[in-house]
């Protein structure tokens, strides 16, 4: 089912699906070229289409051998697309699924790849803004790299400026994966260039341990993690290495490496990590949190059409089979309402009080209520004493001497009730 868009190109097949669009097979006027159709929600919202317009200098110029090449960008009637470079391999999500945690020196090849990407990018203004395994593609066509490891090359230059149109991310909101984000976009701060180098940091620290370092549980509680917490350290891994990922994860964003320091250094360590076996820690098991929906993720995740609090990945990026399953589930451009000071305050004592003694603090309000309990049940009896006392004291002084009871005034709405007479 062959399919025109624009006046240059006809795409054939679909061979992804994502939370921005659906990507075509298509053919242009020099070969064959990936097409991202956008959303219809987005491609009908005219912010978006006067910032696709704008951005199409910028993105179609940014030529690097690392950068999925956006070749054109087409409006279309209702359509808006992205022509791009075709890649015949799969996103690194999907290979870290498939195969599990990398070898140190293959995961530090890919890291340094999509680091000369964007140091390409960064050089020309322009921040990625949504780096994560999803956008990391694996190009099987090239030659391996070092320690076998495949070319890697970054992709969706612009989508999260693109749709992080004003009208859809007012100041409440922001955009990007929890697991990924720097703390200081949690914060409110424009993102920079240094917002790529944490997220970049956090994806080497992903594929060198099998989880994100501050990623798990609520999204108010991942976000938090960015801004208070320092990162977990990973076990047997070499000093040079762990101390370029510390540097990276910095909170502050000036104390992170530029991107260009960033592939130098990673690369220097290449040598040293030849043979290195993947790591093998005994957190790997932990279960992905967003498999796990908790009952507030509700409160931070849009209930946009196109993301979702599961993650889901799909095959190669030019199948084998002819149309993958559909899958709009992927959360590629996940909108969060940011949370104030205050909540990431909460977050914070909260989860202090729960790390610092959650078995004494359970004890210690258990010990609360027995005490309030016994001071209720001594209360009751000492009620229960005046009054019995008192109801002695009364019956005792209207016994006159005599032994029967004087008759008790009666009150204009009180009528005794007539004594029987005697029988005998
Ligand atoms: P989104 O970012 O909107 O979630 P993706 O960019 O991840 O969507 O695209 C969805 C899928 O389409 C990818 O996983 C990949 O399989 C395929 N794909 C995307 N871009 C290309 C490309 N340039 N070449 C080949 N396949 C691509
Ligand atoms: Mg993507």
């Amino acid at each position: 089912m062959a399919r025109k868009i624009g006046s240059r190109y006809t795409v054939h097949q679909v061979i992804g699906r994502g939370s921005a669009g659906t990507v075509w097979l298509g053919e242009g006027p020099d070969g064959p070229v990936a097409v991202k159709l956008l959303r219809e929600d987005l491609a009908s919202d005219q912010v978006l289409v006067g910032r696709f317009v704008q951005e199409r200098a910028a993105l179609t110029g940014l030529d690097h051998p690392r950068v999925v090449g956006v070749r054109d960008m087409v409006v279309d009637g209702d359509d808006l697309a992205l022509v791009m470079e075709l890649v015949h391999g799969s996103d690194l999500r999907s290979r870290l699924e498939r195969e599990g945690v990398l070898a140190p020196q293959a995961a530090v090849s890919v890291i340094a790849d999509v680091a000369d990407g964007l140091a390409a990018a960064h050089a020309a203004g322009i921040v990625h803004r949504d780096v994560k395994p999803e956008n990391v593609m694996l190009d099987l066509a090239e030659p391996p790299g070092p320690g076998g490891a495949p070319r890697a090359k970054l992709t969706d230059f612009g989508i999260a400026r693109l749709v992080d149109a004003p009208r859809r991310t007012r100041a409440t909101r922001i955009i990007g994966t929890p697991d990924y984000l720097a703390p200081e976009i949690i914060e409110g701060l424009e993102p920079r260039a240094a917002v790529d180098i944490y997220a970049l940091a956090t994806v080497l620290y992903e594929l060198l341990a099998g989880f994100t370092p501050f990623g798990g549980g609520h999204t108010g509680a991942v976000l938090r993690r960015h801004v208070t917490e320092s990162v977990p350290p990973v076990p047997g891994l070499p000093d040079g290495l762990w101390r370029i990922i510390a540097e990276c994860l910095a909170k502050a964003p000036a104390s992170r490496l530029r991107a260009a320091e960033l592939a130098d250094r990673l690369r220097e360590q290449l040598p040293a990590l030849a043979g290195l076996p993947p790591l093998v820690l005994p957190a790997q098991g932990r279960p992905p949190a967003e498999e796990v929906p908790t009952p507030g993720e509700a409160v931070y995740a849009e209930s946009d059409a196109g993301s979702g609090a599961h993650r889901r990945r799909r095959g190669p990026a030019v199948p084998l089979v002819p149309a993958p399953a559909p899958d709009s589930t992927r959360d590629t451009h996940t909108s969060l309402r940011r949370p104030s000071a205050q909540e990431l305050a909460a977050y914070a004592a909260e989860s202090r009080a729960q790390r610092a003694a959650p078995a004494s603090a359970h004890r210690r309000g258990r010990r609360a209520l027995v005490r309030r309990r016994r001071l209720l049940a001594v209360l009751l009896a000492v009620v229960l004493l005046l009054a019995g006392a008192a109801a002695a004291y009364t019956a005792f002084a209207a016994e006159p001497p005599g032994g029967s009871a004087a008759p008790a005034p009666v009150s204009s709405s009180y009528r005794p009730v007539p004594t029987p007479p005697a029988s005998h």
